[in-house]
């Protein structure tokens, strides 16, 4: 695997600029997220508001994906494209966005509700977001990549909860998807030592049911093998003076929502 770029703290100040982007754009999606609004409305209003910011679709082309978006209902986990099929009351949605502005990614998602969900699949959404933070807790300086995977997987399968294992979390850069690898399990102690100056995009992929996934023939859209719902939330966080430190915020989807959330406090401050 390549080598892990460090960032300056100049550098790491610009992808925060470009997260932020993406949170902005994730939470002006948040009021548009309704029964009978259709993927692909979605994918064009993020599109021209990430434009009307001064950045570019971070997806649009790269792999040749076709959209701003990755857009995954239900059982898709990532991946998934805008389509003209439009959300149902009781689906839920996962929305993966990036952009590049001033030569820096961000890159970072959220699962919605549509309407009405029912308990349990609130669950899994409210693990998977808990699970993301528990993550991060473990992104400072001393601990391995494999720390951050074990906090993880071993939270969301004491829920009963299956880790996806065929897509992990990313360095975050000049490029989409730098070393090291993330991955959403893990040993204590194991893998790359986490050091000031990196960026990494965390993204647990939680699923209710088997972790076990399949790609449809689109050759983008990973489900879950049993069919069940998957949850998937994503921060960019960069590692400074030690510690964890938010480069991308949910704040804007709360305050669509109504929702109040303090998760991201203790890693807001420099
Ligand atoms: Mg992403
Ligand atoms: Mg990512």
């Amino acid at each position: 695997m390549s080598k892990v770029i460090l960032k300056t703290k100049d550098e790491i100040e610009l992808i925060r600029e470009s997260a932020l982007i993406v949170s902005k754009t994730l939470g002006m999606l948040a009021s548009e997220i309704i029964p009978g609004v259709t993927t692909l409305k979605l994918d064009k209003l993020a599109e021209s508001f990430i434009r009307d910011n001064g950045a570019k679709p971070g997806f649009l082309g790269l792999y040749d994906f076709p959209n701003t978006l990755c857009v995954s209902p239900n059982s898709q986990v990532v991946h998934g494209l805008p389509n003209n099929t439009p959300l149902k009351d009781g689906d839920i949605v996962s929305i993966d966005c990036g952009v590049l502005k001033n030569g820096f990614y961000g890159d970072h998602a959220y699962t919605f509700c549509v309407g009405d969900v029912e308990p349990k699949i609130k669950d899994l959404l409210e693990v998977t977001k808990n699970s993301l933070y528990k993550g991060i807790t473990e992104f400072k300086f001393g601990n391995r990549i494999g720390d951050i995977g074990y906090a993880i997987q071993n939270y969301c399968e004491s829920k009963g909860y299956g880790v996806v294992r065929e897509l992990v979390g990313h360095g975050l850069g000049k490029t989409m998807h730098e070393s090291p690898e993330v991955p959403n399990y893990g040993r204590r102690g194991q893998g790359k030592k986490l050091d000031n100056g990196m960026v990494l995009a965390i993204e647990p992929m939680i699923n209710l049911g088997t972790h076990k996934i399949n790609q449809l023939k689109d050759g983008w859209t990973i489900l879950t093998k049993d069919n069940l719902p998957s949850a998937h939330f994503e921060h960019n966080v960069a590692l400074i003076d030690g510690k964890p430190n938010l480069l991308s915020t949910f704040k804007f989807i709360d305050s669509a929502l109504g929702v109040k959330c303090d998760d991201e406090f203790p890693f807001t401050k420099l």
